[in-house]
């Protein structure tokens, strides 16, 4: 089928999911959101009450629909599966939302959709594994929202310690989106001052200190968040939007989305975020940034974490 670069396909109408749509409404990116549900009338309802905010932007259809209607979309985003309860972490959900994804990416695959698949649902990062295995599509199309949101996090939480524009801070958060997730200090950079040349200009000297808590708060974010309001869903929408304005303007933006390893950071077999380029293609490559030592241990760990994770849910 023809793929219609202007048509987006969502499934999973719960709050990321709905969050999503009304993102991506917003951004112009699309003449065509189709919104799939188990629960239909959950779908057909977001579908409505997205619409009747489109006076106030551009002219497009959102409508609720079936996997036939999403084969022509270019992009299909997935959020189908349940969230992490409080105290729950992310890897707890794997039983539960691996058996969700065995019965949606089988209904894809079958169908030889051509597009790119945008996986969100948690763990994120063994639901782009599974769906890699499962559909059997080239790698650059199928990947995960990975460390994008908490990247955000990083430089939000930066802008704020440094009272600077946090799109001025260049940091990645890499590895697992989850507990074992690591914040890459040692490139990151404030308009290329590295990052403790820049504190010092701002009057910050407790760099261990400070690194320290706001990588814990980054980790801690969506703990904190579900804990006060039971789910995260802006931060994710506006990381959705974000990550296929890349696709569909062909950006080559460079993205921790999370995607296939094979050996470029001593690491296969397993999905996690590193930097990639995303464009038009979905994952060109990753890129190679400098990691110190400790950041390399730190992320070996984090893939072997997540291998044993895959190992368990397979086995
Ligand atoms: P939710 O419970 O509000 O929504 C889940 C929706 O999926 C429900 O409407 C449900 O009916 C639907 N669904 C279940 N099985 C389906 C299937 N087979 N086909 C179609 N739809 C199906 O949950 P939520 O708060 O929207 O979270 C969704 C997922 O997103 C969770 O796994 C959550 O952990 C994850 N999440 C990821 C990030 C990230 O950074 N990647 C951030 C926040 C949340």
């Amino acid at each position: 089928m023809n793929i219609q670069e202007r048509k987006v396909g969502v499934i999973g109408c719960g709050f990321v999911g709905s969050s999503s749509a009304f993102a991506l409404m917003q951004s112009g990116l699309f003449s065509e959101i189709v919104l799939n549900d188990v629960d239909r009338e959950r779908a057909e309802g977001e579908a409505l009450d997205i619409s009747h905010g489109l006076p106030f932007a551009k002219p497009m259809k959102i409508y609720a629909g079936d996997y036939d209607d999403l084969m022509d979309c270019s992009i299909i985003v997935i959020t189908a599966g349940a969230g992490q309860k409080p105290g729950e972490t992310r890897l707890d959900l794997v039983k539960k939302n691996v058996g969700i994804f065995k019965s949606i990416i089988p209904e894809i695959a079958k169908r030889k959709y051509e597009g790119i698949l945008l996986i969100v649902a948690n763990p994120v990062d063994i639901l782009t594994y599974v769906s890699v295995k499962l559909s059997g599509f080239p790698e650059n199309r199928v990947f995960g929202s990975g460390t994008v949101l908490d990247t955000a996090r990083l430089k939000y939480l930066l802008g704020e310690h440094l009272s600077i524009d946090n799109r001025s801070v260049h940091a990645f958060i890499i590895g697992e989106h989850g507990d074992s997730e690591i914040a890459a200090w040692s490139s990151a950079n404030v308009s290329g001052i590295p990052l403790n040349d820049f504190c010092e200009l701002r009057g910050h000297l407790e760099h261990d200190a400070s690194m320290k808590r706001i990588a814990e708060d980054v980790k801690n974010s969506a703990y904190e968040i579900i804990a006060k309001k039971k789910a995260t869903y802006y931060g994710i929408a506006m990381s959705v939007r974000r990550i296929c304005e890349a696709i569909i303007r062909d950006e080559k933006s460079i993205l921790p989305v999370s995607s296939m390893q094979h050996g470029e950071y001593g690491i296969s077999d397993v999905s996690l975020s590193v930097p990639a380029i995303v464009g038009r293609q979905g994952v060109e490559r990753v890129v190679p940034i400098d990691l110190n030592e400790e950041e390399k241990e730190a992320l070996q760990a984090s893939a072997d974490t997540l291998k044993k994770v895959i190992e368990d849910a397979f086995n």
